[in-house]
């Protein structure tokens, strides 16, 4: 670091992402990234987008806010577009956060952490359960903004929509904040309640479900006085904060059900291959209802499992955290993808016996 580096931020520990080596081929598991390429259609139409790239884009983006509140039943004012919605999430810590109190459960997206440290929020961690479960009366008059993944990352558990509303009843006077970055795999949306809670924000992201990680595109779903609050922020920084291209590509993939339903199918049958495959090697699976699988197996560590499967050409996360350090995270793959993890699970497993 400089020494001109602001005296705050020298202490902070930014968010690591995903490694992406280029060694060798991997069978790559660790960023949750979908296996299936973008949908035929969003492509046709991020080429056909291609020459108007001279112009700025429409920072209001009417045009993808009237498909996704079709698509989502709500007005087009209940919706605001984020490059990726870690922006999302960036919003909304910059409008309720900075100075104040951020709340948030101690096995959760690591990014929480990162953005409370560096808006200069207090953190109001929350334990899981023992079995990672959540207990939602925890979060009674929590005191700050409500950050709560469902379904949660990396343990795939997930909340319904009664557990959701408590929290919102319980917070009157707190935003909460819900990162349905997995809904799609499995879960029931909060959407529809924000037009009964006006405290209620949900995020949601086209990098899993959608296929269009690269792209960058998230959105923000909430009452309209909420998404003032967000916009206010998004023109005091970056206006033009989604690309063009991005644009349209998150239109193909919004109007193009069918090859999303097939996609989010494919993964859904694949995690259940995997959970059920993984615990007859033995391995001890959570409940997952995201596009992942969380898996440990007695006598191995996280760490040990994470190093015997890359050097089997299979990449996983796992987290040197107390609590999951025995876990690796598993993004669930193409039929090709998950035969390979599961037959190099095999060879581990009896390696070690
Ligand atoms: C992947 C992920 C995100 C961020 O996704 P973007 O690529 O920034 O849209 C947000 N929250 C959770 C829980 C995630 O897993």
């Amino acid at each position: 670091m400089s020494k001109f580096l602001k005296a705050e931020y020298k202490e902070l520990s930014p968010y690591v992402p995903g490694e992406q080596p280029k060694d060798r081929a991997y069978v790559k598991l660790n960023t949750n990234e979908s296996p299936f390429p973008p949908s035929p259609f969003a492509l046709k139409l991020l080429r056909e987008s291609a020459e108007g790239n001279n112009l700025y884009p429409d920072p209001e983006y009417t045009a993808i806010r009237n498909v996704a509140a079709e698509k989502l039943g709500v007005g087009k004012e209940n919706v605001l577009f984020t490059n990726g919605s870690d922006e999302a999430l960036s919003f909304a810590y910059a409008a309720y956060c900075a100075g104040k109190t951020a709340v948030f459960a101690d096995i959760t997206y690591g990014f929480y952490e990162v953005f409370a440290d560096f808006y200069g929020a207090k953190k109001k961690i929350i334990p899981l359960k023992k079995d990672f479960t959540l207990c939602v009366n925890d979060y009674k008059n929590a005191g700050g903004t409500v950050f709560i993944a469902n379904p949660n990352a990396p343990t795939g558990l997930l909340l319904t929509t009664e557990e959701i509303e408590t929290v919102l009843k319980g917070n009157p006077d707190n935003v909460v904040v819900v990162d349905e970055a997995y809904i799609d795999f499995g879960g029931q949306s909060a959407v529809p309640l924000i037009k009964k809670y006006d405290n209620l924000i949900v995020v949601r992201t086209f990098s899993k479900s959608r296929s269009l990680a690269g792209i960058r595109l998230g959105m923000a779903i909430a009452d309209e006085k909420l998404i003032k609050d967000l916009k206010l922020v998004k023109y005091s920084t970056n206006p033009y904060n989604v690309s063009g291209a991005g644009v349209y590509a998150g239109i193909g993939a919004l109007l193009d059900e069918e090859y999303f339903l097939f996609t989010c199918a494919k993964i859904i049958a694949n995690r259940e291959k995997m959970k059920k495959e993984l615990a007859r090697q033995g391995f001890s699976v959570t409940d997952s209802a995201a596009n992942f699988v969380f898996a440990k197996r007695d006598g191995i560590s996280g760490e040990k499992l994470y190093l015997a499967l890359k050097e089997k050409g299979v990449l996983v996360r796992y987290f040197n955290k107390r609590g999951i350090e025995d876990y690796v995270r598993i993004t669930v793959g193409n039929d090709e993808e998950v035969n390979a993890l599961l037959t190099a699970t095999g060879e581990i497993v009896k390696e070690k016996l």
